[in-house]
């Protein structure tokens, strides 16, 4: 986890140079941790996964796991600036005066982060070809060995934005799981840092990606054996690796 941004006591003293947008981000103690964010963001966004208003981040304050900052409701993600990522409590009360509000999907975020203190980032996408996988209620298949050490994906139904009950539902689905996809929907990923959070949801659209294609061409996929997956999943161990 980035470390607190600290200001040395003679930069302060010289404050007058900056400008009032480096004043506000030289005393911002998640100056490096929104860095982070809004790095994620954009290898998302150019990947299709987050779009201009689909999809959203959430990832736990370094210095007090009881705090998350957050994507905003109704901005454009691909000019999200730092000011805009909002500081909440894990209750969603705001934490600092802003003109936005946080995303219609920050109950389920927050749900997910209540339930795993494991958890310190949530990504959630609408990913096309892991939705098509979803609607066409196609069949998880070890494709890839990715998708061996994925081994397989999670389904809940659609339920209404932002309510209580679809936070209740997607957290539930966490409980034995890092990954979840909501039908009609998108996808969330949780995991110990937004690089893993990310990470795996770019592994997920993949795997889907080439299920959609396999059925699209019309043909059975040839899929990795059991003795192969379990072999994949041994070595995965080995190098310390959870998906
Ligand atoms: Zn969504």
């Amino acid at each position: 986890m980035p470390a607190l941004t600290v200001i040395p006591e003679n930069r302060l003293e010289s404050m007058d140079k900056y400008s009032s947008l480096e004043k506000r981000e030289l005393m911002d103690p998640y100056t490096d941790i929104k860095k982070e964010f809004l790095e994620i963001k954009d290898d998302l966004y150019s990947k299709g996964l987050i779009t201009p208003f689909g999809g959203n981040i959430s990832v736990r304050c370094p210095d007090d796991p009881g705090k998350a900052l957050v994507t905003p409701s109704g901005v454009y993600k691909k000019f999200l600036t730092p000011d805009q990522i909002l500081c909440i409590d894990l209750q969603g009360k705001m934490l600092e005066d802003s003109p936005y509000k946080p995303t219609s999907e920050t109950p389920i975020h927050l749900a997910i982060l209540r339930a795993r203190p494991d958890v310190n980032a949530v990504v959630h996408t609408h990913p096309v070809y892991a939705t098509a996988f979803g609607v066409a209620d196609l069949e998880y298949l070890p494709i890839t060995g990715d998708a061996a050490m994925v081994r397989e994906l999670p389904i809940v139904e659609w339920t209404r934005t932002g309510s209580v009950e679809s936070g209740e539902i997607v957290a539930g689905a966490l409980s034995n799981s890092n990954y979840v996809l909501i039908r009609n929907h998108g996808l969330f990923v949780c995991g110990p840092h937004l690089q893993y959070a990310s990470g795996v949801t770019d592994m997920i659209e993949a795997i889907c990606k080439g299920l959609v294609l396999c059925k699209m061409m019309g043909v059975n996929p040839r899929v990795l054996s059991a003795e192969k997956v379990a072999l994949i999943q041994e070595m995965m161990k080995s190098h310390l690796i959870q998906i």
